[in-house]
């Protein structure tokens, strides 16, 4: 399970987004990649395309391959630890559908892939990677291109689907929002000035922004510029959620002066150590609490595993 960053605004959305995916190399990655949504630029056509970049190793080398000239103010990205499909570059994310319409980028890990993918490949569906991310493109794509707005395709898309996920969806024709789902995997909303983010982890966002929203699972939201609306996967049904402020300092999302973040980690453990046992040792009694494992000694026998 690895990296997503989103972002929609007045900005160019690709240094953002890379910006926000270097922020997430600790968790360790082997490929990286970022879609944004851009206007038809030069094409008089008006309607938006995508311009997609994705490769495996590190973050550094994708940005050496975005153009200076990579316009387009709605995207996401995505750092990949594979579990379906070798760390390659057809098999980073983004994942788009056959017409090229529709990206998505996935952390966690759908169970019934294989299964979906014969389907879809039985309907004629070409597929270019391994992975079992892949099937959500098109399966979204197939509802958007009937007309269905983006949030209601990819909630049905969801609907399919057995396994672990958080997603952040971009539409070429629909690049006035992203829309993102979680469920077993975490996805955060930053909230800025007339700009929005999203990602797998707040320390993506703090440099930008210190307003949060975390989704809970079982819950999607559409997010734009200027604001975002949450509601559940079961029935759409609108949630209300109070941003929270994130009071950490940027320091503690970095490498805070330490050559290495491992090398930051060891040397963090004394304090560590003591916040997890503070309250819960009882020295009167050379004893310790555990909260939350409110079973009685004949339930906690009953367990074989
Ligand atoms: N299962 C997906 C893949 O193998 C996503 C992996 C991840 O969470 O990075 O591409």
């Amino acid at each position: 399970m690895c990296g997503i960053v989103a972002y929609i605004g007045s900005r160019d959305a690709a240094p953002i987004l890379l910006e926000g995916l270097a922020r997430l190399e600790y968790r360790g990655y082997d490929s990286a990649g970022i879609a944004v949504a851009a206007k038809g630029a030069g094409q008089g056509s008006g309607q938006a395309s995508l311009k997609v970049r994705k490769s495996k190793g590190r973050v550094a080398e994708l940005a050496a391959q975005v153009p200076a000239r990579f316009a387009g103010k709605t995207g996401i990205g995505h750092t990949r630890w594979a579990t379906h499909g070798v760390p390659s570059d057809v098999n980073s994310h983004p994942h788009l559908d056959q017409s090229g319409r529709i990206a998505v980028v996935h952390n966690g890990i759908i169970e019934n892939a294989d299964e979906l993918r014969a389907k879809l490949q039985s309907d004629g569906v070409v597929f270019t990677s391994e992975t079992d991310t892949e099937v959500l493109g098109h399966l979204i794509a197939a509802l958007a291109t009937e007309g269905v707005e983006l949030e209601d395709a990819v909630r049905a898309a969801l609907k399919r689907i057995v396994g672990t996920y958080g997603i952040a969806v971009l539409d070429a024709e629909q690049p006035d929002r992203i829309v993102v789902a979680r469920n077993g995997s975490p996805i955060v909303l930053g909230i800025g000035e007339k700009e929005m983010f999203a990602a797998s982890d707040v320390s993506a966002l703090v440099r930008y922004t210190r307003q949060v929203v975390h989704l809970d699972d079982g819950e999607l939201a559409t997010v734009r510029a200027d604001g975002f609306n949450t509601f559940t996967q079961e029935d759409a049904r609108a949630t209300a959620k109070q941003p929270s402020i994130v009071d950490w300092e940027e320091a503690s999302y970095d490498t805070a002066g330490h050559a290495h973040f491992l090398v930051k980690e060891i040397h963090e453990q004394p304090t560590s150590v003591e916040r997890t046992l503070s309250g819960r040792i009882d020295e009167r009694f050379s004893t310790a609490h555990l909260g939350g494992l409110n079973m009685d000694a004949r339930e906690a026998r009953a367990f074989r595993r």
